[in-house]
């Protein structure tokens, strides 16, 4: 299969070079030349997640060097669970997302990622370096994804005092060949550097640089796999369609469910929650688009104001009108995140985490509406992650995941650095 860019005005590519380059050249995103079509029977025998994601990703990597070891990534990538529970509200369930090393989604997608680039990776050749500015959770996944990676390095950058001490410390404790600064900045000030660096074509002369951000091909694709898992389990033992919330940032998570939906897996209606950072909303509201500044909320990894997907989103459905029809998109306030949290534990010891919650909220709103059908809620970080929110709402701690606790127990140590970005291509241009 190749890779066109959204833009429309880049040669067509092969997975591979598609997700080493992470931004087609003409600066749109790489998506699929054409959307192979499954059906349910295509997945006959395939049982486990690796099994299936295999089975759904071989059209993609087809003609690719890769495909010979897409078995090999599929079950190392996705070496823990994606459990799809039941609510105690009937036919509600969660799509628990979390249970891999650092409690978030994001996991799956940097663990794919990383099996690929350390296999585009030549022996001999000089390390590549994967910058990464992050508001918590993408910048763990990665560092946990690549760590001791052969002939790859992690460079993470997160705003000092701006991510939550759990998160700060699980970004600072890898060492070898992870390398973390706090800057004495905000995340766009983050952003800013890292954008620099890898436009910085000196720099990348010494030291080759590459980014993981959630436009990545080799973060996307993989995430559709627990969709077709959750999907086609859904279908063979109730012979109905799965509806799906998704929390929603930069819509790489819920493109990959409409993805997953587009070629063929039993996928009924998408649904995306957004914190109040309400841009998609007002879209699928009539609204124009109109990307704007994020502001911050109590679900930080969707404090997203100019959503870095929604150009996928219009390829797919290029008529504003029937990609509207497609989708409802619903915003959420801290208030009733932080109203959904106490109330699901008080009524029934359910305990979610922010972003969870704007999903949990919404689709108890559907519900109110009369809106039926089995419907899931992705489940996209522990509650434990984000325990100063939590906690207090909750009136009780919540238990730490073993993973989690693994990472809390070792030390952790991140680099103070200014947001300037002489001072920080010093330091790219001098790492080990
Ligand atoms: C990143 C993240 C999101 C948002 O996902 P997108 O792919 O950016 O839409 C939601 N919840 C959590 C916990 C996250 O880490």
């Amino acid at each position: 299969m190749k890779f066109v860019s959204t833009r429309g005005s880049t040669a067509p590519t092969g997975l591979g070079a598609a997700i080493a380059a992470g931004l087609a050249p003409d600066g749109g995103l790489y998506v699929p030349a054409v959307l192979p079509q499954l059906s349910t029977a295509d997945f006959a025998g395939a049982d486990t997640l690796p099994a299936i994601a295999t089975r759904l990703l071989t059209p993609f990597f087809a003609g690719d060097p890769l495909a010979s070891d897409l078995d090999a990534i599929c079950t190392r990538a996705f070496d823990f669970p994606a459990p799809l529970k039941p609510l105690s509200t009937p036919q509600d369930h969660v799509l628990e997302l979390f249970h891999g090393p650092t409690a978030a989604f994001k996991d799956f997608g940097a663990r794919f990622l990383a099996e690929c680039l350390s296999r585009l990776q030549k022996n001999g050749q000089r390390p590549l370096t994967i910058v990464v500015a992050t508001s918590g959770d993408t910048g763990a996944a990665v560092a946990a994804a690549f760590h001791r990676q052969p002939g790859l390095r992690v460079v993470v950058l997160y705003p000092d005092g701006r991510v939550s001490p759990r998160q700060a410390h699980q970004l600072g404790c890898f060492g070898d060949n992870i390398t973390t600064f706090k800057v004495q900045g905000s995340f766009d000030d983050c952003q800013a550097l890292v954008k620099q660096a890898l436009n910085d074509a000196d720099l990348q002369a010494i030291t080759p640089l590459s980014s993981a951000n959630s436009i990545s091909l080799g973060r996307l694709l993989p995430q559709m796999s627990y969709y077709a898992d959750a999907s086609l389990r859904h279908w063979r033992t109730q012979g109905e369609p799965l509806n799906l919330v998704v929390p929603t940032g930069n819509l790489g998570n819920a493109f990959a469910g409409v993805l997953a939906r587009a070629v063929g897996l039993p996928i009924g209606r998408i649904v995306l929650a957004t914190n109040a950072n309400d841009v998609l909303p007002a879209y699928f509201h009539g609204a124009p688009y109109t990307p704007r500044a994020s502001v911050p909320t109590l679900a930080n990894a969707m404090d997203v104001g100019a959503p870095s997907n929604f150009e996928r989103l219009r390829w797919l459905y290029p008529d504003d009108n029937t990609l509207r029809g497609s989708f409802q998109a619903h915003a959420v306030e801290d208030a009733t995140i932080r109203d959904t949290i106490r109330q699901r534990n008080d009524a029934h010891g359910e305990v979610f985490c922010p972003h969870t919650a704007t999903a949990i909220a919404i689709l108890a709103g559907l519900r109110r509406e009369g809106v039926p059908g089995h419907w899931a809620v992705a489940a996209t970080a522990h509650p434990a992650k984000f325990e100063s929110i939590v906690e207090p709402l909750v009136g009780r701690p919540v238990a730490v995941p073993a993973a989690l606790a693994e990472l809390l127990a070792r030390p952790a140590h991140a680099t103070p650095m200014a947001a300037h970005y002489p001072a920080f291509r010093e330091r790219l241009a001098q790492l080990p």
